[in-house]
C-alpha cells in the first residue's frame, strides 16, 4: 500500500501546483492541466490498489461522464460557469455522501472514528448536494432568485440543526438502526434547502463559493472513512480554497458572511417615489460618432469592463478599438473590479480570451488613482462596480462596496442597452453626472460602429 501512497503524494502535489498556476491568468491554463493530471494519477492509482474490480461498469462510468462533462465544458457560456460550478459541487458532495454511505451499508464492525467521519461526509455531502441544486436553480431561474423567507426560519434550521447532531450521537450508539441512518440524510437535504431558499440570486456566486468549500470537506471526511490520503487532502484543498475564495468575494463587495447567508439582501421592497430608486436621473445620449469625437481629442483611455460585456462576447470588438486608439498614440488600461461580473476573475479571462495583454489589466486599488488624469473612462457593462451610492449612500443595498472611481475622470462613457438596473436591482446616480455621457447598444454592435467612425474621423 506505502507504493500507491507514493503516488498519492504525487498527485497531491500536482493539486497544490496547479492551484499555485491557477492564480495568475498567465498560467491558468497550465496549472488546470496539472492538476487534471494528479487527478487522472489518483484515479489509475486507486484502480490498481482495489486490485479484484469490475473494469467494463467503471470504463463505462468513466466513458459516460467524460462525454457529459466535456459536452458540457464546450456548450456552457463563460457567463453560465456560476451554475455549471453548482452542478460540480452538488455532484461532487453527493458522491462524497455516497461513498460514505456504501462503506456504512457493506460494513459489519465499524470503529466509532469511522461511524463519526461516514457521519460527517453524509450530513455535509448531502446539504452541499440539495443546496447546490437551489443555488443552480436560483441562477438559472427555475427557482425564484428573490430570497424567500418565512417564518421563524433561523429557529427551523437551529432546531434542524440539533435533530441532526442527535441522530448522529444515536447512529452512533445504534449503527444498525437505519431509521436514524435515513433521517440523518433526509434531514441533511432539507437544510441544504432551508439554508439556501433565503439567499437571494445576487449572493449566489458567493454561496456556490462557500458550498465548493462543503463539497471538499465532505470529500476529506470520505477520505477519513476510506483512509485515502489523496481524498484527505485533495478534499482539503478545495475546502481551504473555496473558503479563500468566498472570502475574497465578500470583501469585495465589503459584506460579512453571515451577512450573506442570514441578511436575506436583495428582498424586493415596497418602493415610493421618494426612493431613491425612483429617482429620474437626468442623462446625456449620444451616438458613437459624437463619443468617437471624444476619444478623437483623449490622450489617456480606461475601459471598465462589467458583466454587460460579458453577455454582449465584446472582448474582441473591445480589443480592436483599444488596438486603433493605441495605434493613435494613447494610452490605454483596463481596470478590474474584483466582482465585476458573475465570478472572480470573470473580467480577467474574458480578457485574456482575446489577447489582451495582462500587464494592462489594473486592479481596483491600482487603478483608482489613474481616473484624477484620465480622459475618457469607458464603462462597457458595469453598473454597481461603478455606482458612486456605494461610497456615501447609506440606505443602498450597495453602502460600503469598493468601487472603480469613474466619476473622478474628465468624461465617463457608459455603454448598456436601457436604462435598466444591474445585479443589485438599484439605479446609478453616475448616469446623469455633469461629465456623464450614455452610448446605448449592445456592446459589441457598439465598439464595432465605433471602430468604424473612429477610422473615418
Ligand atoms: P451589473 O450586473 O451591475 O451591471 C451589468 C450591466 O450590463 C447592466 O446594467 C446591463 O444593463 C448591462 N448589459 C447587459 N447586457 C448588455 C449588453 N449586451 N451590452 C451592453 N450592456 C449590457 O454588473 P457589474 O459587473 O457592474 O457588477 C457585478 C455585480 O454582480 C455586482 O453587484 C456584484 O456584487 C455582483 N456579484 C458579482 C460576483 C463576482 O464574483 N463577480 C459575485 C456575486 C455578486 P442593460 O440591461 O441596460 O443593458
Amino acid at each position: 500500500m506505502n507504493y500507491f501512497n507514493i503516488f498519492y503524494v504525487i498527485a497531491s502535489i500536482l493539486f497544490i501546483l496547479g492551484i499555485k498556476n491557477l492564480s495568475h491568468p498567465k498560467t491558468a491554463r497550465r496549472g488546470n492541466f496539472i492538476a487534471a493530471m494528479g487527478m487522472l494519477i489518483a484515479i489509475i492509482v486507486t484502480l490498481l490498489a482495489y486490485g479484484q474490480l469490475d473494469y467494463k461498469l467503471i470504463i463505462i462510468g468513466i466513458v459516460i461522464g467524460s462525454i457529459i462533462g466535456t459536452f458540457f465544458a464546450l456548450k456552457v457560456e463563460m457567463t453560465q460557469m456560476p451554475q455549471m460550478v453548482a452542478i460540480f459541487n452538488g455532484f461532487g458532495g453527493s458522491a462524497s455522501a455516497l461513498v460514505a454511505a456504501a462503506e456504512f451499508l457493506k460494513s459489519g464492525d465499524i470503529s466509532t472514528f469511522t461511524i463519526s467521519t461516514i457521519i460527517i461526509s453524509i450530513f455535509v455531502g448531502t446539504l452541499t448536494f440539495s443546496g447546490s441544486f437551489i443555488a443552480f436553480g436560483k441562477l438559472q431561474g427555475f427557482v425564484s432568485g428573490q430570497p424567500i423567507i418565512f417564518p421563524a426560519q433561523q429557529l427551523i434550521n437551529a432546531v434542524l440543526a440539533i435533530v441532526l447532531l442527535v441522530l448522529g450521537y444515536l447512529i452512533i450508539l445504534s449503527p444498525i438502526e437505519m431509521n436514524y441512518f435515513y433521517g440523518l440524510i433526509i434531514i441533511s437535504a432539507v437544510l441544504g434547502i432551508t439554508l439556501t431558499i433565503p439567499i437571494g440570486g445576487a449572493d449566489m456566486p458567493v454561496v456556490i463559493s462557500l458550498l465548493n468549500s462543503y463539497s471538499g470537506i465532505a470529500a476529506a471526511a470520505t477520505g477519513f472513512v476510506l483512509m485515502n490520503n489523496a481524498l484527505i487532502i485533495s478534499g482539503a484543498l478545495v475546502g481551504a480554497s473555496g473558503l479563500i475564495l468566498t472570502n475574497i468575494m465578500c470583501k469585495g463587495m465589503n459584506r460579512s458572511l453571515a451577512n450573506v447567508i442570514f441578511g436575506a439582501v436583495g428582498i424586493e421592497q415596497e418602493t415610493t417615489d421618494s426612493d431613491s430608486n425612483q429617482k429620474q436621473v437626468l442623462i446625456k445620449s449620444y451616438s458613437t460618432e459624437e463619443a468617437a469625437m471624444i476619444f478623437d481629442a483623449a490622450e489617456k483611455v480606461i475601459v471598465v469592463p462589467g458583466y454587460g460585456l460579458a453577455v454582449a462576447q465584446a472582448q474582441h470588438a473591445v480589443r480592436e478599438v483599444a488596438e486603433f486608439l493605441e495605434s493613435k498614440g494613447k494610452e490605454v488600461l483596463y481596470a478590474i473590479h474584483p466582482v465585476a461580473g458573475r465570478m472572480p476573475g470573470h473580467m480577467n479571462v474574458l480578457l485574456a480570451e482575446a489577447n489582451i495583454s495582462y500587464d494592462q489589466l489594473k486592479d481596483l486599488d491600482e487603478i483608482n488613482p489613474d481616473f484624477e488624469d484620465c480622459d475618457v473612462a469607458l464603462v462597457l457593462g458595469a453598473n454597481d462596480v461603478v455606482n458612486p451610492a456605494a461610497r456615501h449612500d447609506t440606505s443602498s443595498p450597495i453602502y460600503g462596496m469598493p468601487i472603480l472611481d469613474v466619476d473622478k475622470s474628465r468624461t465617463v462613457i457608459i455603454n448598456k442597452r436601457t436604462m435598466n438596473t444591474g445585479f443589485a436591482g438599484i439605479q446609478n446616480e453616475l448616469f446623469g453626472f455633469d461629465n456623464s455621457i450614455m452610448v446605448f447598444g449592445d456592446a459589441k454592435d457598439m465598439l464595432q460602429q465605433l471602430l468604424k467612425d473612429l477610422k473615418e474621423l
